[in-house]
Parts: structure tokens; sequence; C-alpha cells
């Protein structure tokens, strides 16, 4: 299972799914991707390979911003439902998660009264819980700083907010995640340096319960406390 994520200015389709094809030695049963244009979020998943979602995937319709996931299923069965990317009731948040939220129970129990939930996923529940926040009248990132501190278990994150298409916002706890620079107007984001040595070998690390805002030419770290993080970039030293 994996994640990758692009903001830039390229189409980021075939990066993504050439991230995720990079990805599929970690194993994985379903994958999907979400580009987000002006048009909003579009959302392509695939129970099975890669080739299968790739087949699905409209070409004609660019983005420069998009997250991918390839899933081992954990809670809920293999299916295009449970696949990743989840999308919040309104649509406004895309998610993608890899591991496993602990309390999806209670904090469903806890927040999503009347919310109907449309996978089986543990996962759905934090893309719930994030706008359930943002309906409370949080900020997206007041929103996803208070639903991070209220998730048990292990998970790396990538979010899209329709609302504010120039951010993907990451996070990681127990579960790999990194940070790859690009050196002109883009920035990634993947499980695995391999997944995005075909756009830099530049990486941050991302430590567990730290939040992080990749724009196209920036990307800020903080902890959930809100403090900025500096951290030095490295060069992964692998052959793509
Ligand atoms: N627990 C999540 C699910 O079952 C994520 C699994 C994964 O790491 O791919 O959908």
């Amino acid at each position: 299972c994996g994640i990758v994520g692009y903001i830039g200015n390229l189409d980021s389709k075939e990066i993504l799914l050439k991230g995720l094809e990079k990805l599929e030695y970690r194993g994985y049963d379903s994958a999907g991707i979400a580009t987000l244009n002006q048009d909003g979020i579009h959302i392509f998943k695939e129970k099975g390979r890669i080739a299968e979602l790739r087949e699905g995937v409209d070409f004609n319709v660019e983005a420069s911003i998009g997250i991918g996931h390839t899933r081992w299923a954990t809670h809920g069965v293999p299916s295009k439902t449970n696949a990743h990317p989840h999308q919040s009731t309104s649509s406004r948040f895309t998610l993608v998660h890899n591991g496993v939220i602990e309390n999806y129970a209670i904090l469903a129990r806890e927040y999503l009264q009347g919310v109907e939930l449309k996978s089986e996923t543990d996962t759905e529940v934090i893309v719930q819980v994030i706008e359930k926040f943002v309906a409370k009248g949080l900020g997206i990132e007041e929103a996803f700083r208070q639903t991070l501190s209220v998730l048990k278990g292990s998970y790396a994150i990538a979010l899209l907010d329709e609302q504010n298409p120039e951010m993907i916002y990451v996070a990681k706890n127990k579960s790999p995640l990194l940070i790859g620079l690009g050196n002109d107007g883009f920035n990634v984001v993947a499980s695995d340096a391999m997944a995005m040595l075909q756009v830099t070998d530049q990486f941050v690390e991302i430590m567990d319960k730290e939040m992080v805002f990749v724009e196209r030419n920036s990307v800020t770290i903080k902890d959930l406390q809100g403090n900025v993080i500096e951290r030095a970039p490295y060069k992964a030293e692998l052959d793509a």
C-alpha cells in the first residue's frame, strides 16, 4: 500500500500513476487517484491493478494537483466503493490514507451522528470528521489539526480541499510518508522516495504527528501545537 501526491504546473495524472506503479511492490488490492482543477475534484478508482485504474482514467481531464493511493484493505472488503480516495458528504474534502484508525468506531459515534457513511472503511471517518469540524466553524487548518489530535492508530494521510486548490494537506503517524521538493514550481508526496525519483531526488522527512502544508512553491511543517518546524532536505541516493 502507498500514497503519492503532486502539486505543480504539469498535469498530475501520469506522475501519480507512475508513482503508484513504483509502489506496486508493497502489495495492494485496489487503487485510486483524485485530481483537482477549476472544475473541481475528479476521482478515478478501481479494484485490482494499477493497469486497470489507468484504463478508467479520463486523460482529457487536466489537473495540476492530485493524490493517489494503493490500498491494502484492513476495514471493509477490497471493492471499488472501499477503494480510496474517500470523500466527505459534501464532497468538499477528499482523502487517501494508509494505516489503521483504531478508534474509528468511537469517533463515528462521537462526531458523526446523522452522517451516512458510503464505505466500510476506517478511513472515511477521518474525512467526515474533518468536514464536521469545518461545519462547526473551524478553518480547514484548525479542523485538520483537531482531527489529527483525536485519531488513534497509524496513518499516512493526504487531503485535498476543493475550496483551496493550492494545497495538499499531509500528515503521518507510524506509517511512512515523505515530501519531495521540486525546484521549479512543484512539490510531491510519497510513501517511498522511489515513487517520485521520476521528478526529484530531494526529500524532506516528516515526523510522527506533524502536519505538512504542501504548495507549489513552498512546504510548511508544523507540529500539532502549530509551531513551524524547519527541516533540511536530503538527497535520495537511489536509481529510478
Ligand atoms: N485502513 C484503510 C482501509 O482499509 C487503509 C488501508 C491501507 O493502508 O491501504 O481502507
